[in-house]
């Protein structure tokens, strides 16, 4: 088995693990066994959303794996349909309920939803339950630095974390520079390029076969010493496997500068203004 992977501390006090199991999409049953397959490979964090329609799964995995709850770090996401103070709460219970978890290690909100106008709401909601110690840590995912301006100007209080979509082609160095000066973990998703040709691009693969590991491989370790939390998603152990292994080797600078030479800037990205309307 893999070493587990190692933590990183959350500006509110939580140990993240900086590579976790990614869910969507997977429904019910193969959240199920994909979560206690990966628990049981040494996997220690699980990240899913109320979106997903898959959180029962997901926490029948958790259960199943047998390893103590505080050993884990779970990870769910709000629904726009509760952005507003009190409505939190009610969407927090309701994923604990599906979970059969008594709190989150991470709650964050999906998407900010701009023209609703809520999500300052939604995120002060957030802020009531770190203040309740009910969740470990709070955070957003597809905020733009001009999202969190507005949260952190409302609140004074800075997310944990900021979940983006990020990879080697979408680099995101404005939303990652905002993050470092505000104290902000970023956690990349689709760290793989979401099944896309980005594993089989000439350059990833021509430094996967000089260091003998995979292209999966090489694009995590990317992701790690660019010092961000990532969660690779797959439903086979033998990939989950291989996606855990990658703390004992490391990217040299000219190597880590070959794949940020991808960067195709935002034209790729799934724009946060729109998303969702
Ligand atoms: P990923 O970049 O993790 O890619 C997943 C794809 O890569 C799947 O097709 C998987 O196939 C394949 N794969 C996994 N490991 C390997 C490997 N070692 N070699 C080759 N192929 C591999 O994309 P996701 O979009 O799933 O992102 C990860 C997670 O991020 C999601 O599962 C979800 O939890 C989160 N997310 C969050 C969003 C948000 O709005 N906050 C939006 C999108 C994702 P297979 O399963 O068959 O192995």
């Amino acid at each position: 088995m893999p070493p587990l992977a190692p933590t990183i501390r959350l500006p509110h006090g939580a140990d993240m693990p900086r590579l976790g199991l990614g869910t969507w999409p997977m429904d019910d049953a193969e959240a199920e066994r994909a979560v206690a397959q990966a628990i049981e490979l040494g996997y220690r964090s699980v990240d899913t959303a109320y979106a997903y329609g898959n959180e029962r799964g997901v926490g029948r995995g958790l259960h199943a794996s047998g390893v103590a709850r505080e050993e884990l770090f779970v990870t769910s996401k709000l629904n726009a349909d509760w952005h507003g103070v009190d409505k939190v709460g009610e969407a927090y219970d309701m994923s604990l309920e599906k979970l059969g978890l008594d709190y989150l290690d991470l709650f964050l909100i999906h998407w900010p939803n701009p023209w609703l106008d809520r999500y300052v709401d939604a995120y002060r909601g957030l802020v009531r339950l770190l203040e309740d110690g009910r969740v470990r840590a709070i955070g957003v995912s597809n905020f733009t630095p001009a999202h969190l301006d507005r949260i952190l100007a409302a609140t004074d209080v800075a997310p944990d974390v900021d979940q983006i979509e990020l990879d080697p082609t979408r680099t995101r160095a404005a939303a990652r520079a905002y993050h470092a000066e505000h104290g902000i973990v970023t956690e990349s998703y689709s760290p793989l390029g979401q099944g896309s040709d980005l594993l089989r691009q000439p350059a990833i693969v021509g430094l996967a076969e000089a260091r003998g590991r995979t292209p999966a491989q090489v694009v995590l370790r990317w992701h790690l010493q660019l010092g961000l939390v990532t969660i690779p998603k797959s439903t086979r152990p033998e990939r989950m496997r291989e996606n855990l292994d990658v703390f004992d080797f490391e990217l040299t600078d000219d190597e880590m500068g070959a794949l940020s030479a991808l960067d195709r800037g935002e034209v790729d990205v799934a724009d946060p203004e729109s998303f969702g309307h």
